[in-house]
Order: C-alpha cells, then structure tokens, then sequence
C-alpha cells in the first residue's frame, strides 16, 4: 500500500477545465431544472444520468461532480456519494445495504450517533448489531453469521484510539462471508492519513465536516465507494434524497487543497503537546496512536502515513465535578464543543462510566478523566500553557 501523501494529487484533483472554466477553482453551479434543448440531448441526460451528465439538481451539477471526483481520487475508489453530514453518509451507506433479519457488526469503539442509529432505527427493522473489539483481528470470524451483512469498522476508535488490525479482518470478512460489504468511517485520517480501500474496505465514509471543509463552519459527508459496491451505494442514496448544496460542495473542494499542510501542523502541535502531557504528573495515560502504548499502535505504524491534531489523555484522578468545571471552564484557547477538525483548539472531558455507555463491548481499563483534546493551529506554547494553568486549577480546587 502506498502510505505516503500526495501533496500534488490534492493540489490538482477535481480541477478539469470542464469545472472551473478557466479558473483555478470550479464553478458554483447552482441548478434544480436543467435545460434540454432537444429530446435527443434529453435522451442522452437519462442514458447517462448515473455518470456525471447533467440531468437533474439532485443528481447533482458540476461543482458536485468536481468535488466527487477529487474525493474518488483521493480515496482510490469508483465513485463519491455526497450527503448534508457525516451521520447521513453512515446512516445510508448502511441502509443502502440490509434488509429485515439482517446482521451486522459493528466496532465497539465507533462513534456514538453510529450506535444510536443501530440501536434505534436499525433495531426496529429487526437487523441485528452486535459489537466487537476493536482490537480483534482475525477473530472476528467466529462473530460471522449466514445473515452478516456489514462489518463496520473506525479506526482509530472514538476517544479511546484503538486502531484496528484492518487487513487481518478484512481476510477474516472475505473468507467467511465474500458478499458482506466492509464500511470504516474514515474521518480521522481525512482521507488522507489512511485509504482504507487499498486495504480491501469496500467503502469509506467521512464526515467532511471536520478536516475536509476544515474551518468549523460547515457541514458535509461522504462515502467513497469501490467497483462493487459504488452502483448499489450511488442509487441507493439518491432514492433516499441525499444531496448537498453547490456552495456547501465548493466550499468542501476548497478545504481539500490545505488539507495536508493544515494535517501535518495539527500533527506537529498534537504530538507535542501529547509529549508535554505524558510528562505531567496529573497524567495516567495519553492515548495518541503515534504512541507505542496505544491499543493498535503497531497496526498504526504499518497502514497510516501520520497523525493529526485529536487525541485523549487520562487524568490519574477522577475529577470531581468541581475539579472538572474548574479545568474545562476558565480556559483561554480550549472552547468547549462537539465535534473537531477546524484550525482551532477544543476539548471534551469524559468520566470512565460515560465512555463505558458507549463501549458495548471492551468497557475502558481507567478509572480517571478522559479528556479529547483537539489541537488547532494555534502557537503550541500557548497550548501548552493553558493546559498547565488547568492543571494548576485543578490542583488547587
Ligand atoms: C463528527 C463525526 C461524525 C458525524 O459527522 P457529522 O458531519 O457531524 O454528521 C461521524 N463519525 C465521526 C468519527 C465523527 O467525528
């Protein structure tokens, strides 16, 4: 598998003269009718609806078009579904693939609104979610049943990090279930830090959301599809009525282009203010792949080509709720908030019985704090300070 970025690739892709019409970035095309100006042109439309013609808004114009091939380039697949977020491009990629009676496996570590969708929506259409490791490899296996249909992968694990052995399950998947469809939510690596489909994954889904538009102020998914499952996906979507506004697709290309430059500085901060805290004595644990003590650092090292700006440390101490309000809420650069992947720094604290909620399966070996951390692209030492003025609260409280 080829690990390392292409800077160029990002640089270039989805920019055919066909989009941006002589300028360097595509054209806003915002459109719901397009015109035909004969029977035969709108012959052709329909033939070619699937394929990037110009047919009808939902189907997208070519600034969706520009976009979508920049995302197929990138994550090395056949084609890109758009959706309005990252939970709508889980929710229907999923759905695009069970039916009633169905089963699935779903990665014990996954993003909570994924489990909540399992829990709630897929449950009352009687498919079956049962969770695993996230650090079972071949294993898994034993968890494959006639009716497993999708194995849902993430990678690293929301807020505990466990990277997943992808390869070892992806042989495990094929060889006892060669129809089952293979999903990972992809949205830590961007895309960029990892390609799971070079790895056997059928499609990989993002909340472009974070990296992707990159600024915190807009909202997007996507799911990039191989040969086999891109059909299915693509038609499956569009009967759902899943689309996204031109300006919201243009804004999304124009974040890809700074998409590595702005990577390898929430690299460069994250690692070391992740390095900071490990030395600091109110710190048990810091859970950052790029280090040798996180679960899955060795499958880390072999399929990612880096790291970004969000990670987890644990405090020694469970933090009463004083302690915790003293650390979370008198910070200078730390806001407050869901969600990550813009220029700025956020953190999110979790006691051990909340992750435990949302850890079906491998409950958390800690019994302090969990704080995320999302490290912007502030100057580090800044960072830094802050974090240790909290510590300091926290002492003294
Ligand atoms: C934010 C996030 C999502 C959901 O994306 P939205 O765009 O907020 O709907 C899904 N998976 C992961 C890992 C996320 O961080």
């Amino acid at each position: 598998m080829e690990k390392k970025q292409n800077r160029t690739q990002l640089i270039h892709a989805g920019r055919q003269k066909g989009y941006t019409l002589g300028g360097v970035n595509p054209v806003v095309q915002r459109a719901s009718s397009i015109i035909f100006d004969s029977l035969a042109e709108k012959k052709h439309a329909v033939a070619n609806r699937h394929q990037q013609t110009l047919f009808y808004g939902r189907r997208g114009t070519t600034t969706h078009f520009s976009l979508q091939d920049a995302m197929t380039e990138l994550e090395q697949g056949t084609g890109c579904a758009l959706f309005p977020c990252g939970a709508a491009a889980i929710a229907n990629s999923i759905l695009a693939f069970v039916k009633t009676g169905d089963h699935i496996l779903v990665s014990g570590s996954a993003y909570e609104p994924t489990q909540d969708f399992c829990e709630k929506i897929l449950a009352d259409m009687q498919i079956e979610t049962e969770y695993f490791d996230p650090l079972e490899g071949d294993e898994i296996s034993h968890r494959i049943k006639p009716n497993t249909r999708i194995v849902f992968l993430e990678s690293p694990g929301s807020y505990t990090m466990e990277v997943h052995d992808t390869p070892a399950i992806v042989r495990a998947v094929r060889n006892r279930a060669p129809d089952a469809v293979i999903m990972m939510d992809n949205t830590w690596a961007a895309g960029r830090l990892y390609q799971p489909l070079t790895q056997g994954v059928d499609i990989s889904i993002q909340s472009g959301t974070k990296y992707i538009i990159g600024h915190s102020d807009n909202m997007l998914g996507t799911a990039v599809a191989n040969a086999r499952c891109w059909p299915t996906l693509r038609e499956r979507a569009y009967l759902m009525g899943q689309t996204v506004d031109p300006d919201t697709a243009y804004q999304a290309a124009r974040g890809l282009r700074t998409l590595d430059v702005r990577l390898a500085q929430h690299q460069e901060n994250a690692l070391h203010v992740a390095n900071w805290l490990n030395e600091q004595a109110e710190v048990a644990k810091v859970l950052h792949p790029a280090f040798t003590d996180c679960p899955g650092h060795r499958y880390f090292a072999r399929d990612f080509s880096g790291s970004n700006g969000l990670f987890s440390f644990v405090f020694k101490e469970r933090l009463s709720d004083t302690q915790l309000e003293a650390f979370c809420d008198s910070m200078k650069y730390f806001s407050m908030a869901y969600s990550w992947g813009g220029y700025e720094s956020l953190l999110l604290a979790n006691q051990p019985e909340q992750l435990n909620r949302i850890r079906p399966v491998a409950k958390v070996s800690f019994s302090g704090t969990l704080v995320r951390l999302h490290i912007g692209l502030e100057q580090v030492e800044d960072l830094i300070a802050d974090l240790a003025a909290g510590f300091e609260r926290v002492n003294k409280t």
